[in-house]
């Protein structure tokens, strides 16, 4: 892919922090504001893949296909009904994928390879992680730019984070020296509860401009959205989900200097 691509992992090993509904609502949010996104599922789940319209079970061949060198990335890149997204899905045999990358070579570089050789053009690609640390989370922090980490607003947010942040300088260390933090998203919040207020504070004051301004509220419209296969811009546009996500990417895009008028008012 030419170089001015940016690639970003959104990773937390904690599941059910939100990092699938950031994954699939920044990406749409990002091609609302003219941005070229890819999305590549890269958990075993398949969550993004049937969030974005493509279940796992109807696609014959996705990123652990890519992974394995038994597909090239532009061949199974699906696009999506939304203008300027597009999805590499995820299939069943992600499931073995653990398993079958630890035993290839170059185990931990494969997404990179792929990324680099191939020639479909993206201003940004958007990784969804698993819930873990393992190799297929490695390989999307290696072929990362930067790592977007959303955070629950609950009380045990901070477990977890300290062995996140030391794996993330380990893979600085060894494999990718140029891999930044995009920041953290505090996501699935309530104003209205305490101890999500206690944690915001606690978030900002330990990580500072670290922390993204904008906050994710818990909103069910964007629980429910996955199940019609769309993001939130494509199911209810105007709700609180749908204007926060708008606004971390205009919060991202600001950070690049690039422009954030949609492709509508730009007309
Ligand atoms: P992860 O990918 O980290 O496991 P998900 O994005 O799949 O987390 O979110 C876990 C569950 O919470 C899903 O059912 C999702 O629809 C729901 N969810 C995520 N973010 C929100 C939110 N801001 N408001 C309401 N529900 C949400
Ligand atoms: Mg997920």
């Amino acid at each position: 892919m030419p170089h001015n691509t940016r690639v970003v992992a959104i990773a937390n090993q904690k599941g059910g922090v939100g990092k699938t509904t950031t994954a699939i609502n920044f990406a749409a949010s990002l091609a609302h504001y003219g941005q070229r996104t890819l999305v590549i599922d890269l958990d075993p789940q398949g969550n993004a893949s049937s969030g974005l319209g493509f279940p796992k079970d109807h696609v014959e061949k996705g990123s652990i296909d890519v992974l394995l060198d038994q597909a090239e990335l532009d061949a199974v890149i699906q696009n999506t009904l939304v203008e300027g997204l597009d999805l590499l899905p995820a299939t069943r045999e992600l499931i073995g994928a653990e398993v079958e990358l630890m035993q290839a070579s170059q185990r931990e570089t494969r997404l990179q390879k792929a990324l680099a050789s191939a020639s479909s053009h993206y201003d940004w690609v958007i990784l969804d992680c698993p819930p873990s640390l393992g190799f297929l989370t490695v390989n999307a922090l290696v072929a990362a730019d930067s790592v977007l980490i959303p955070v629950q607003a609950e009380y045990y947010a901070l477990e977890g984070l300290g062995e996140l942040l030391r794996t993330l300088s380990v893979v600085r260390k060894r494999l990718n020296a140029n891999l930044k933090r995009e920041g953290i998203v505090l996501t699935l919040h309530d104003t209205r509860n305490n101890l999500c207020n206690m944690v915001e504070e606690q978030l900002r004051e330990l990580f500072k401009e670290e922390v993204m301004e904008t906050v994710i509220p818990r909103n069910v419209r964007l629980g429910e959205a996955p199940s019609y296969g769309r993001p939130i811009l494509a199911y209810d546009p105007s709700c609180w989900g749908a204007r926060a996500y708008l606004s971390l990417a205009r919060e991202v895009l600001s950070k690049y200097e690039i422009s954030t008028l949609s492709r509508m008012e730009a007309v």
